[in-house]
């Protein structure tokens, strides 16, 4: 199975691709994670990417096209992957197509989650990360709250609020992928790639993609 998730930030294409990786053999490759790790790690990847990520801005197409040519190309990837968070734009898109030519690779679907702007924004705000980068569970406030406030149930690591994370920074991101990310869904549908699911509910999501998965 060769799936992109598409879905504006906090539309929940995590909790979707970790609900798909309990039934599917897949490799889960979020760009953000990946980003992260890097900045976190310190490298020069990580030094290009940082100031773009904390702004809510985004890290420009040849460094992730860089990155994830090099991903996609590794052994777990070619059993089949479910793509988080990439692509992010146009020429993101007409790259990994390239990249799968290559790699010949054939896409499987495009699964996009539809979730309200207002939804979104409640979501992320209540929102707290494993800062433990190996790990970077998610829990929420609100609706998943972790047994002990502010430490993660999986590793024990601090749960922080993200630097882009907060109000301002999240409505920057919302703009982000209203400009750039969100033509893709009408460049998927003209390949006939397109699915749209509303994003209330993980469940109902991972329903339809597998039923997609029988098709
Ligand atoms: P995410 O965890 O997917 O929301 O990503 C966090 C941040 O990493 C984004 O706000 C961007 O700054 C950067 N990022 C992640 N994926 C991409 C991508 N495909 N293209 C450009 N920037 C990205």
């Amino acid at each position: 199975m060769y799936l992109i998730l598409l879905g504006a930030p906090g539309a929940g294409k995590g909790t979707v691709a970790k609900k798909l990786l309990t039934a599917v053999d897949a490799a889960h490759i979020s760009t953000g994670d990946i980003l992260r790790g890097n900045v976190a790690a310190g490298t020069e990847l990580g030094r290009q990417a940082k100031s773009f990520m904390d702004t809510g801005g985004l890290v420009p197409d040849e460094l992730i096209l860089d990155m994830m040519k090099e991903r996609l190309a590794e052994d777990d990837a070619q059993k089949g992957f479910i793509l988080d968070g990439f692509p992010r734009t146009v020429p993101q898109a007409e790259g990994l197509g390239a990249i799968l030519e290559e790699l010949d690779i054939e896409l499987t679907g495009v699964i996009n989650i539809e979730v309200p702007e207002q939804v979104i924004l409640e979501r992320i705000l209540s929102r707290r990360t494993c800062s433990n980068t190996d790990c970077q569970a998610i829990y929420n406030v609100k609706f998943k709250p972790p047994k002990q406030e502010d430490v993660c149930d999986l590793c024990g690591g601090k749960l922080i609020v993200r630097e882009d994370e907060t109000e301002q920074v999240v409505k920057q991101r919302l703009d982000v992928y209203d400009k750039n990310t969100s033509p893709l869904i009408a460049y998927y549908e003209a390949k006939g790639h397109l699915h749209r699911f509303p994003g209330e509910s993980s469940d109902v999501i991972f329903d339809g993609v597998m039923e997609l998965l029988k098709g």
